[in-house]
């Protein structure tokens, strides 16, 4: 007897930064066998690129310009086992994580000819389901009717420290009040924008893990994800 597959979902998780949204979305993904997309990976990207190439941000026609210089692409890694994001064929996985991008990307991000370049890619990665994607919109703006919706949150000390944990590791200049105050300017930014803020959708569930190691906060989204699966 054949047993007919689960049906796919969209499961979108939003939420802060450095809550660790990323890790736990791509070890969903793992698990149940979805793709994953980081978008703040390609709000990156592009902010990179304009970084790269001085674009104005005030002048629209040359973020218009520049947005249409721009090809953006996830291509597994066999060696990482993880999708590296490519600019223009550029393999920038590790330089978008540099504090010169984080402290211009949620300027980048908040304007809205640069949302509706990223969000209408993310939707079209999304149209066959299958998908898990974190952001700070995802639920809200990218896929309003994702079957499973989370919103991730941490107690701002424990979220400074994760961050530069990760950071100082190759980069041991950077000092922990140049971390926090890159995540307060970014959540400031996030969530005062006029574009798609950071706001919890109202069907989303909310996990705050502060007090969670990666195991646990796993089988607690797990549980909820097969649940959706299930009822789907
Ligand atoms: O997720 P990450 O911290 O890498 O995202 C970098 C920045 O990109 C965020 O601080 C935010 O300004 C922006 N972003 C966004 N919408 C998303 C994902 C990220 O505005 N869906």
């Amino acid at each position: 007897m054949s047993t007919t597959p689960p049906n796919k979902i969209i499961i979108a998780i939003d939420g802060y930064s450095s809550c660790g949204k990323s890790t736990m979305a791509k070890q969903l993904a793992a698990q149940l066998a979805y793709t994953f997309i980081d978008s703040g990976a390609m709000y990156r990207a592009i902010a990179l690129y304009f970084i790269r190439t001085n674009v104005n941000i005030n002048n629209q026609d040359e973020v218009k310009t520049a947005l249409q210089n721009i090809k953006l692409s996830f291509i597994w890694n066999e060696r990482t086992q993880q999708s590296d994001i490519y600019l223009n064929e550029e393999n920038i996985a590790t330089e978008i994580r540099e504090l010169s991008v984080a402290s211009k990307v949620s300027a980048i991000a908040a304007i809205a000819e640069v949302r509706s370049f990223a969000v209408a890619q993310q939707q079209a990665m999304g149209k066959d389901k299958g998908i898990v994607m974190d952001g700070r919109d995802i639920g809200t703006v990218v896929f309003p009717n994702a079957e499973l919706k989370i919103f991730v949150t941490a107690a701002p000390e424990v979220r400074v420290q994760r961050r530069y944990q990760e950071l100082i590791v190759t980069n041991l200049d950077i000092s922990i009040d140049d971390v926090r105050k890159n995540l307060e300017e970014r959540d400031y930014i996030d969530t005062h924008r006029k574009e798609s803020p950071l706001v919890q959708a109202r069907d989303a569930i909310l996990l705050d893990n502060s007090n969670l190691n990666r195991t646990e906060q796993l089988a607690l989204v797990m549980a909820w994800a097969n649940e959706k699966i299930k009822d789907n």
